[in-house]
């Protein structure tokens, strides 16, 4: 685990909740959840509400938290499969959550580089969405929960693994995102971010 902030040059004194304590809340559910890190065994954890310790209070306590709020209501409503209206301001906003979650999950693993680098970190902080990055929205019909990132490679070219990903993927009672970041040519994402087509 990183001892700088993922977001800012603070040193990491505070947790950001896997899944929001109002999600948890909202739903009804208290289920038992399996964390699996990198190639180590699985366990199996009681609370659902768990912290990962990766970024810095004034981080957690202003932008982080204003995001959760200016997402909390389109977020409610598609978690309880509620009909709504997604705006093309609404998407932009859940894109930038879903990735701030994203770039949170994948700080989780020690023995593992970060996929993401500061300036795409640094991007989602300033309300950007960085070049290589998509984000889908899924429905699912029952109630479920589930967090993970995966790294996946690929060839381009012929020059194999040239292209990194990075998958994190999110089921919220009904609602499921997805999100995929693509980096090309080694660990500089910043130099070779993917440009999809
Ligand atoms: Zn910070």
């Amino acid at each position: 685990m990183p001892q700088q902030c993922l977001f800012c040059p603070n040193v990491i004194n505070s947790a950001e909740h896997l899944f929001s304590k109002w999600i948890i809340k909202d739903l009804k559910m208290a289920p038992a959840v399996k964390v699996t890190i990198g190639r180590a065994p699985s366990t199996w954890v009681a609370n659902p509400d768990i912290k990962i310790p990766s970024v810095c209070k004034p981080c957690n306590n202003v932008w982080m938290g204003n995001l959760e709020t200016a997402n909390q209501s389109v977020l409610r409503a598609m978690i309880n499969d509620d009909p709504m209206w997604l705006s093309k301001k609404d998407q932009a906003k859940l894109c930038r959550w879903a990735l701030m979650k994203a770039m949170i999950i994948d700080s989780v693993n020690p023995q593992r580089p970060l996929f993401y680098c500061s300036a795409e970190r640094t991007e989602v902080k300033s309300a950007t969405i960085p070049i290589g990055t998509l984000v889908w929205l899924g429905r699912l019909s029952r109630k479920a929960f589930h967090a993970g990132g995966t790294d996946v490679w690929g060839e381009i070219n012929k020059i194999p693994k040239a292209f990194h990903g990075n998958v994190t993927s999110f089921v919220m009672g009904h609602l499921v995102i997805q999100v995929l970041s693509g980096h090309c040519s080694g660990d500089s994402c910043s130099k070779w971010p993917v440009r999809w087509l």
